[in-house]
């Protein structure tokens, strides 16, 4: 496998509890031994999808003590009121902000704990399927060497050099595109006696039409914050040149937020501006040898929460492949992006949709009322309706069942709350009418 990212070693760990030989081949030193400077996002927000693949790997109830449960969105309005909104119909349904960096060092020692071979800073360089033979480059001294393989697959993430190989391949179909918006990363540091300094349990966003802050807790008393903002235009990074022009910002679009990040200026230069891409390509295998897996098939932008989520169902539809095929990899890696590439394509869509409420209408007061409405009427038909983000979220419902369902609901929903200021204003009998025409879910 090349890239020991969190795809990677979950996936290989469960290749070799069914037998297989795996080793991986991972570009960066081994971050439990040197410490890393700022990567991609500090925090990741983890819920059903990737509990499930975790709980199946049987290291879900081990990270427990290092999870916190958000309970929901906690929106700071710009003279720093403050309104919170549940992400579920009760406290079961929570998403959970874990460290990248702790989720990968669990992963890699659980991985390795099975026997599985990590080589670190070997970065794939090529690949020749004619031969089943990899390039692989010593970071540290620059030697070029190669290796046999007899399976391979690319978990090396959304610039996946297994995929740049496959690009030179007949009839390969690929997409890349960016959003005109990058992030940064900064931190909001902990309390006196390392308490958090906003509430813990909730994801903080400053929604301000255009861009958008939010913060996600920390088990040391911190919150990894990111800003995503525009690259060009009025409020954007290229107008953020100066730790004057950037204080002056922040303190006029993001009060609360900036009394309690005393370095922020310097933070803000220090780290990297990130860009975020969708990716989509097919096939994602080449006949029985090669795969891609995870952000290497399928990178999408991070405004559903739903990456690793996405990439851990891979690993769990893969094993169960696997399971029915033995090591019938043709078959496998067939049937693997059958089923899966409808779905990935589907979350890819949804997730830049909700770029879109989360930075413009999660403050809105329609919203706030389409939300309650929706709560209401999967309290009162809970196999009929469960509201699109829940069954992205809480659920393992297909995520191409999720867009076309939540498409449909969000007609019913302007519908209904059509005309209406309270939730208790809701027509049920017109409700009752609409609902009748939804087919109940398997799953829900
Ligand atoms: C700002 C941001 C916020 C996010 N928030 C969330 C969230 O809240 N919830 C969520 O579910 N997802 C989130 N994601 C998405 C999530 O980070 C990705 O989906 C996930 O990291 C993909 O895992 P992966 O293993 O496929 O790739 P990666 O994590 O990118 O790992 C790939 C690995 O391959 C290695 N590699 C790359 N090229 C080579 C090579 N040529 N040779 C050898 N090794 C190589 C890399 O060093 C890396 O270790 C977010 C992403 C971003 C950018």
């Amino acid at each position: 496998m090349i890239g020991a990212g969190l795809n990677g070693p979950l996936l290989a760990l469960g290749l070799v509890k069914r037998g297989f030989d795996v080793e991986i081949y991972e570009r960066r030193p081994d971050m439990r031994r040197v410490k890393m400077s700022a990567g991609r996002s500090i925090n990741l927000a983890l819920s059903t999808r990737g509990i499930h693949a975790l709980t199946e790997a049987g290291l879900w109830q081990g990270m427990r003590p290092i999870i916190i449960p958000m309970k929901g969105r906690m929106m700071h309005s710009t003279d720093s009121k403050l309104t919170f909104q549940a992400y579920g119909k009760d406290e079961s349904e929570v998403i959970n902000s874990i460290s990248r960096a702790e989720l990968n060092m669990a992963l890699l020692d659980a991985a390795e704990a099975q026997g599985v071979r990590i080589h670190f800073e070997q970065r794939c360089t090529g690949i020749s399927f004619k031969k089943r033979q990899l390039s692989l480059r010593e970071e540290s001294s620059g030697k070029d060497r190669s290796a046999e393989y007899q399976v391979v697959i690319g978990c090396d993430g959304s610039a996946s050099a297994i995929r740049g190989a496959m690009l030179r391949l007949s009839r390969f179909n690929f997409s890349q595109e960016y959003l005109n918006y990058g992030y940064k990363e900064l931190t909001i540091p902990a309390g006196t006696g390392g308490k958090h300094v906003l509430e813990v349990n909730a994801l903080h966003i400053w929604p301000r039409g255009n861009y958008m802050l939010i913060a996600l807790p920390n088990i040391d008393g911190t919150f990894a914050c990111i800003l995503f903002l525009p690259f060009e235009g009025a409020d954007s990074f290229e107008r953020l040149t100066t730790k004057t022009a950037v204080q002056d910002f922040f303190e006029s679009r993001f009060p609360d937020a900036v009394r309690l990040m005393p370095d922020m200026a310097e933070h803000f230069f220090a780290n990297p501006t990130g860009a975020m891409v969708t990716i989509k390509c097919s096939p994602w295998h080449v006949d029985g040898q090669a795969l891609l897996l995870g952000d290497a098939a399928h990178a999408i932008v991070p405004f559903f929460g739903q990456g690793i989520n996405c990439g851990f169902e891979d690993c769990t539809i893969l094993l169960e492949l696997l399971d029915r095929h033995g090591a019938g990899w043709e078959k496998t890696f067939r049937e693997f992006e059958e089923a899966r590439k409808i779905n990935t394509d589907a979350i890819a869509d949804m997730a830049i949709e909700n770029f879109v409420e989360m930075r413009d209408r999660v403050g809105d007061r329609r919203f706030l009322l389409q939300k309650q409405v929706e709560l209401a009427l999967e309290a009162k038909y809970p196999r009929q309706f469960v509201p699109k983000y829940a069954m992205v979220t809480f659920h393992r419902i297909p995520y191409a069942t999720a867009l076309q369902r939540g498409r449909v609901q969000e007609r019913m929903l302007s519908d209904l709350c059509e005309g209406i200021e309270h939730v208790e204003d809701l027509d049920w009998a017109k409700a009752d009418a609409l609902i009748r025409g939804l087919s109940p879910m398997e799953s829900a």
